[in-house]
């Protein structure tokens, strides 16, 4: 006999969580966070609309990296220490300033998946990072991707299409603001006017999620603040994308670097992703593989009908708070576009991390002019970012003029990602004024002119600019050209007409 048969180790049995009861509910506050801060806040706001007491949590900084890092297990990737990091800080400052009870007053809710990458781990260092600290048994509310919940039906958090959706405007409303405020500021001619908008706009749109209100008409007195900046689209700058893994592109923190206001003071104009893409990942992703099963499993082709219905609604809201914000928020790009651009560098069926779409994200922002430079952002530790960083050398060589940095995010090495950028800005910036001259040269202009005509006529920052071109400056003049040869057309036109009714008028007099 194997002298391990004679072994009695116990089975090993998950130990059961503590959940929140539907009693609990309200003598207990729940903590969330790791988006932007626009985000978190607005999340705030609805949750506290649909009865619940929220607080979101700072934005993570190197202090939540460094206690995420001494409680967490060893070779996690970076989001995870910076979100474990940023939950034990605020709960040892709850400590500090006296709090009791913290395991009984508070509860901690997140997004979670099954993987594959380390996302599938969130839950379980979490807990352990948790007890550690010394907050054993805490409670960690698990919203997974399914759109389940990993307290069952007893739980004090009630998983109604009305949370859902609720959430889900709160996120778009995020979205909005945040690309408002990337497209216009760089632009602003009142240093601060924007983030003075940003700021009074959030608050607006907090109390419409908090008090139930229409999200349209608080968009719409959103759209009267931004509309009151004054814009000069004579500045040339060049266009950045920033892509990559979704933690560490949204945050607005020190786990990039505070990069998006970094790469403004560096005078480039930042495109930001807007977390609903992710949403309109999700869905494509489902109907796709319950596309491949179609032929396997009955109900596919409900599945399939059901998520194209809800897609189709999300996208529609979508619209209807663009709408509410004159258009000037851009509106989601096609999954199945980006899809198509990765299909032959990346499978676009490997999930895990951002999958095949910061390939695709980057062909499309390169081949539509929506960008002069893209920034693809890798957590320390990230499976999935690195796959792609491999393939985005051989995207690189195919498209030739594109240009790319792919930068890693450890927490430290500031220095080093951002004289990398820099080179590269540097490039993106000699692009952009190459683009400018041609189009000054096309429309017979001068930069003076422009810078003229910008200062005395200044723009709104919610005109919307045709886009031709990829710089504001470069739409801006094509605009100025277009319009002034229009104007040479109507007065061309109004002469010849002068002239043949004179011709008519000397006619009729001789007759
Ligand atoms: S995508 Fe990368 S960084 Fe994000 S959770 Fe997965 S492994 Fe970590």
């Amino acid at each position: 006999m194997h002298p391990s048969a004679t072994l009695t180790t116990p089975h090993y049995k998950r130990p059961s969580e503590r959940l929140l009861t539907k009693e609990e509910r309200n003598s207990t506050t729940l903590l969330f966070g790791g988006l932007t801060y626009t985000h978190d806040y607005l999340i705030e706001g609805a949750l506290r609309g649909l009865g619940y007491n929220a607080r979101c949590l700072p934005v993570p900084d190197n202090n939540s990296l460094a206690i995420g890092r001494e409680y967490g297990n060893r070779g996690q990737c970076n989001p995870t220490y910076y979100t474990v990091g940023n939950l034990i800080k605020y709960l040892q400052h709850l400590k500090e300033n006296g709090e009791e009870n913290i395991g009984e007053r508070y509860a901690f809710i997140t997004a979670g998946s099954c993987g594959p990458c380390r996302f599938g781990m969130y839950e379980a260092e979490y807990r352990k990072a948790l007890r550690d600290a010394g907050f054993p048994g805490f409670r960690i509310l698990l919203l997974q991707q399914s759109g389940s919940l990993n307290q069952g039906s007893e739980s004090g958090i009630e998983l109604t299409p009305r949370f859902f959706i609720t959430l889900l405007k709160a996120l778009m409303a995020g979205d909005m603001i945040n690309e408002l405020g990337y497209k216009i500021r760089p632009y602003e001619t009142e240093s601060g006017e924007t983030d003075r908008c940003i700021k009074e706009g959030r608050d607006i749109l907090y109390t419409a999620l908090k008090e139930k209100t229409p999200l349209r008409k608080g968009l719409r007195r959103v759209n009267g603040l931004f509309s009151s900046i004054h814009v000069d689209y004579s500045r040339i700058k060049p266009k950045v994308k920033i892509t990559g893994e979704f933690w560490a592109m949204t945050t607005e923190g020190e786990g990039n670097y505070q990069l998006q206001r970094w790469l403004e003071s560096e005078g480039a104009e930042v495109i930001v992703e807007p977390v609903s893409n992710w949403i309109t990942y999700i869905f494509w992703e489902h109907i796709e593989r319950a596309r491949e099963r179609m032929r396997v499993k009955k109900g596919s082709v409900k599945v399939i009908i059901g998520l194209k219905i809800a897609n189709l609604i999300f996208n529609s809201y979508y619209n209807v708070y663009r709408a509410a914000l004159n258009f000037r928020p851009e509106p989601l790009p096609s999954q199945q576009k980006i899809a198509d651009y990765a299909r032959d560098y990346y499978n676009p069926y490997i999930s895990g991390g951002e999958g095949h779409m910061e390939i695709g994200k980057h062909i499309m922002y390169f081949l539509r002019k929506k960008a002069h430079l893209v920034v693809s952002v890798k957590p320390f530790g990230c499976m999935p970012s690195t796959q792609s960083d491999g393939v985005q050398a051989k995207v690189v060589t195919d498209l030739r003029d594109s240009l790319f940095a792919s930068i890693e995010t450890s927490g430290d090495s500031d220095v080093n990602v951002k004289s990398r950028v820099q080179m590269k800005l540097y490039e993106a910036k000699e692009r952009a004024k190459k683009e400018v001259m041609g189009i000054l040269d096309k429309h017979g202009l001068t930069m003076k002119q422009v810078e003229e005509c910008s200062r005395k006529n200044p723009l709104s920052g919610m005109v919307k600019l045709p886009h031709c071109y990829t710089s504001a400056a470069g739409n801006f003049i094509h605009m100025m050209g277009k319009s002034s040869a229009n104007r040479r057309d109507a007065e061309a036109l109004s002469m010849k007409i002068n002239q043949i009714t004179e011709k008519i008028k000397r006619i009729a007099n001789r007759l």
